[in-house]
C-alpha cells in the first residue's frame, strides 16, 4: 500500500464527548461535498484527523488547497499512507519532506496509536530520522526545524506528511444554525457573511437592487460573490428582492434625511420575513462603527429597532484595511470593487442623517404601509441555490399576506364599497 492522502487537522481546543463527534462527522460530509468533483477515494475519520484519499497524485495540492478552505479546517497536510513496512515509511517520509519546500533541517516526530506495532514512537523517529539525513545530508534540529516530518501509525496503516497548508480555523458548516445576511455587492457585508460561515453558520443572503429602477447589475455581482463564498459550504440561497419602486416610494412620502434609513429598516423587515420562513435565528450586516455617516450608534439604534431577531455585525470593530485584507483572501474583492449602483445609490439625499432621533424616525416609519411593502417585496423575489451542505430549502413561501389598508375607507367616497 502506497497512496497519496490529504490529512486534515482540526483545532481540538473544547472539543469533547458527543460535540467531538458530531464535529468530526460533519467536517468529514463537507469535505466529502466539496471534493464531488475530484478523484478521491474514501474521507474518513482517524485519531485527531479526517483523511482523504487521492486518487490522482498529480492533484493532491489542488485537492488539499480546496479542503483548506473549509470552515473547521486548521490546516491540510499532503502526504502518504503507507503499510507498516520500515521501507515504505522510509520512502514516504522522504518524498514528503522533500515536497515541503526547502530545507537545512528536519525533524521527526510519531505517534502510535496503536501498542501492536513492535517499534516504539521514539525509535521510528530515530530510525527514519537517520534515514533522511543520510539521504538529504540535513541537519536534525528538534527545537526549531525548517520542516517538520510527521508520522502517525494506526492500525493497518502508517500516515506520514511533512507540507502544511493553512486552513481558516473555525467550525464545520452547518454547525451553528442559519442566519440571513443583508448582503450588498459591496466590499464589507461578504467579509461579514464568511466570517459567520467560518463559524459554522449556514448563511443566506437577501440582495436589494434597485430594480426596476436600476439594472440589474448588482445582482450580478452578489452572484459572483455567492460562487466565492459557497466554496465554504455554507451558502445556502441568495434572495434578490427589487426595491427600486419601495424606495421612491419612500422617498416621495418620508423626510430626506431619514430615507436612508427608512430604506435600511425595510430590508430588516423582509430580511426576518426570510428569517421565519428558513427559521434563521439572526440577521448579519457588514457594519463597522463609525465607517461611513450611516454607521453611526445612533443609527445602528434606530435600524435595530425595526428588528426582532438580534442583528450580528461582526466587523464592528474592524479597519477598512482589516476587511478589505479579507475580502482579498476570500476572493470578493475584485468582484465587490466593479463599478455598479445597487439600491443603496439610488433615491439618496443630499444630507443623510448622521445622528437619528428615534421620534423622529418612528415617526416617519409610522407614516408609510410596510406591511404591503414587506408582502410586495416577498412576492417579487427570486433567489438561487448555492448548495450548502445539509441545507434544505423552505417547502414554500407562504402566501403573502394581504395588503392591510393604507387608511380607514372613507364612507363617502366614490369607490369605497
Ligand atoms: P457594504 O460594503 O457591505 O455594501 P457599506 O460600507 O456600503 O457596506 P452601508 O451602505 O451602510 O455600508 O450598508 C451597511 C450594511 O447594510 C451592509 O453591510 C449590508 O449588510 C446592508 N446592505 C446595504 N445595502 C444592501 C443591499 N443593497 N442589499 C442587502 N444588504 C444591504
Ligand atoms: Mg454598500
Amino acid at each position: 500500500m502506497f497512496e497519496r492522502v490529504c490529512l486534515v487537522h482540526y483545532n481540538e481546543i473544547g472539543l469533547k464527548g458527543r460535540n467531538r463527534a458530531q464535529f468530526e462527522r460533519r467536517l468529514r460530509d463537507n469535505i466529502g461535498a466539496a471534493l464531488a468533483d475530484f478523484p478521491i477515494g474514501p474521507v474518513e475519520c482517524i485519531v485527531s484527523r479526517v483523511t482523504v484519499v487521492v486518487r490522482d497524485p498529480n492533484r493532491t495540492l489542488e485537492i488539499a488547497r480546496r479542503i483548506a478552505l473549509l470552515p473547521g479546517v486548521q490546516f491540510v497536510s499532503p502526504g502518504y499512507r503507507t503499510a507498516r513496512e520500515p521501507e515504505e515509511m522510509e520512502r514516504a517520509a522522504l518524498m514528503a519532506l522533500r515536497e515541503a519546500g526547502p530545507f537545512d533541517t528536519f525533524a521527526v516526530e510519531s505517534r502510535r496509536s496503536n501498542t501492536d506495532y513492535p517499534e516504539g514512537s521514539m525509535d521510528i523517529s530515530r530510525r527514519v530520522g537517520a534515514f533522511l539525513k543520510e539521504q538529504t545530508g540535513a541537519g536534525v534540529n528538534l527545537t526549531a526545524p525548517d520542516t517538520r516530518v510527521t508520522i502517525a501509525v494506526v492500525q493497518g496503516s502508517v500516515y506520514i506528511s511533512a507540507a502544511i497548508i493553512q486552513g481558516i480555523g473555525g467550525l464545520p458548516a452547518g454547525m451553528s444554525g442559519r442566519i440571513i445576511s443583508l448582503l450588498s455587492a459591496g466590499i464589507d457585508s461578504p467579509v461579514a457573511s464568511w466570517r459567520m460561515m467560518r463559524r459554522g453558520a449556514t448563511v443566506c443572503g437577501v440582495h436589494f437592487s434597485g430594480r426596476p429602477q436600476t439594472n440589474d447589475a448588482s445582482e450580478r455581482l452578489v452572484f459572483e460573490i455567492g460562487e466565492q463564498l459557497a466554496l465554504t459550504g455554507g451558502l445556502g440561497r441568495i434572495y434578490v428582492v427589487p426595491l427600486g419602486d419601495l424606495q421612491k416610494e419612500i422617498a416621495l412620502a418620508s423626510p430626506p434625511d431619514l430615507r436612508v434609513l427608512l430604506y435600511r429598516r425595510l430590508m430588516i423587515r423582509v430580511a426576518e420575513k426570510i428569517a421565519v420562513g428558513e427559521r434563521a435565528k439572526a440577521l448579519v450586516t457588514g457594519e463597522s462603527l463609525g465607517q461611513v455617516a450611516s454607521q453611526t450608534l445612533e443609527n445602528i439604534m434606530a435600524v435595530d429597532e425595526a428588528a426582532t431577531l438580534p442583528v450580528l455585525r461582526p466587523l464592528i470593530g474592524n479597519d477598512k484595511l482589516e476587511i478589505i485584507a479579507d475580502a482579498k483572501r476570500i476572493g470578493t474583492y475584485d468582484i465587490s470593487t466593479t463599478d455598479h449602483t445597487d439600491c443603496c445609490t439610488l433615491f439618496m439625499p443630499r444630507t443623510p442623517e448622521t445622528h437619528a432621533r428615534m421620534n423622529e424616525v418612528l415617526d416617519a416609519w409610522a407614516a408609510l404601509d410596510i406591511e404591503r411593502m414587506v408582502a410586495d417585496s416577498i412576492a417579487g423575489m427570486t433567489w438561487r441555490e448555492f448548495g450548502a451542505s445539509g441545507y434544505r430549502p423552505p417547502k414554500a413561501w407562504p402566501t403573502p399576506a394581504p395588503a392591510a389598508p393604507v387608511a380607514q375607507p372613507d364612507p363617502s367616497s366614490p369607490t369605497a364599497p
